[in-house]
């Protein structure tokens, strides 16, 4: 099947192009970026363009940030493509909810790639029949060192410390059966942005979260889960887990979750069907509806 990429920046550039080239299910047939290209793909300045010149490509990927996701989505599917989208889905649950609504045929695919994190299946299938007692999450990295330039991601609709904490947020909602409840959260919000820098989370099933954007040194995606029946620790991102202090999966590799998204979503497109889960983002926006902001010092990237 082929498909076009929309947006051809660092996600863009780091990881789907690579994965498209190793796929079996997909040729990466077009781009569309106002900057950027890929050697061999016919690249295109507008999306409306490629849609138009283009009747062969069944699917576009979007590689925008949330804000300006929402236009080129209601675009392709207006123009009746598959449509796949970076995470978060959206800048706000309503947009999302009113793509759901204008899909028709089409496939919708809400992907989260830490969902495919080599420990991540292991971890849900080890979670069954298990109850949380308790759970600690800490996500902190140096957002200058892999956000370089990005202003969007600390302005209104870009989530700040949550772009990368919904990832973690992703895991919990995989891994965890029974639904989680925010019951309070602080923000941290520098004097010259809209978004927190730091976020501070009590979830439901005793489990506390800690997003932090400004990390220097070693940088910390992991989480512990207690459980009655034995404790859980996931790390780098999800791709190391242990159970109770011994290893499970081998050695990170973190280039597989990329490859895996994208052959879920050649799978969606076979089966006609969708997959759109919003609880990580639900639990993002209880935490800006209901979190305490304090305003912490400016911050440049
Ligand atoms: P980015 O490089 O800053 O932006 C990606 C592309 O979006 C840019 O190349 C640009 O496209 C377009 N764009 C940026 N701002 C725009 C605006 N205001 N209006 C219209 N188009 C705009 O961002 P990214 O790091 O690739 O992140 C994109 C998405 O991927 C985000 O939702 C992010 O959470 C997710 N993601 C990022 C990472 C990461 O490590 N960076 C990891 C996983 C997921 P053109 O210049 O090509 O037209």
């Amino acid at each position: 099947m082929k498909i076009a990429l929309v947006g051809i920046g660092k996600i863009a550039l780091d990881q789907h192009v690579p994965a498209l080239a190793k796929s079996p299910d997909w040729e990466l047939a077009a781009t569309v970026s106002r900057s950027g290209t890929v050697p061999g793909v016919r690249a295109f300045a507008d999306l409306g363009t490629m849609l138009a010149e283009c009747p062969d490509i069944d699917a576009v990927s979007l590689c925008l940030p949330p804000v300006p996701r929402f236009d080129a989505a209601v675009q392709v599917l207006r123009a009746g493509r598959h449509l796949m989208l970076e995470k978060p889905p959206g800048a706000t649950l309503s947009e999302v909810h009113a793509l759901q609504s204008m899909a028709g045929k089409s496939t919708i695919y809400a992907s989260w790639h830490s969902r495919m994190a080599l420990g991540v299946p292991a971890a849900r299938d080890w979670m069954v029949g298990r109850t949380v007692r308790s759970g600690r999450v800490i996500w902190r990295e140096d957002v200058r060192q892999w956000h370089p330039g990005q202003d969007w991601i600390l302005d209104a609709g870009g989530m700040g410390a949550f772009d990368p904490g919904i990832n973690a947020l992703s895991i919990l909602t995989e891994i965890i059966a029974e639904p989680l409840r925010l019951l309070d959260a602080e923000l941290d919000v520098p004097a010259n942005r809209q978004a927190p820098i730091a976020a501070r989370l009590v979830l439901s099933q005793g489990i506390e979260a800690d997003f932090y954007f400004r990390e220097e040194g070693p940088q910390t995606w992991d989480m512990e889960l207690v459980t009655d029946g034995g404790t859980l620790t996931l790390r780098m991102g999800g791709n190391v887990l242990e159970i109770d202090g011994q290893p499970v999966t081998g050695a990170p590799v973190i280039m597989g979750e990329y490859p895996a998204l994208y052959a879920r979503m050649a799978d969606l497109v076979r089966q006609g069907a969708s997959e759109v889960d919003l609880a990580p983002m639900v639990l993002v926006a209880d935490a800006f509806t209901r979190g305490r902001r304090q305003t912490v010092d400016p911050f440049d990237l």
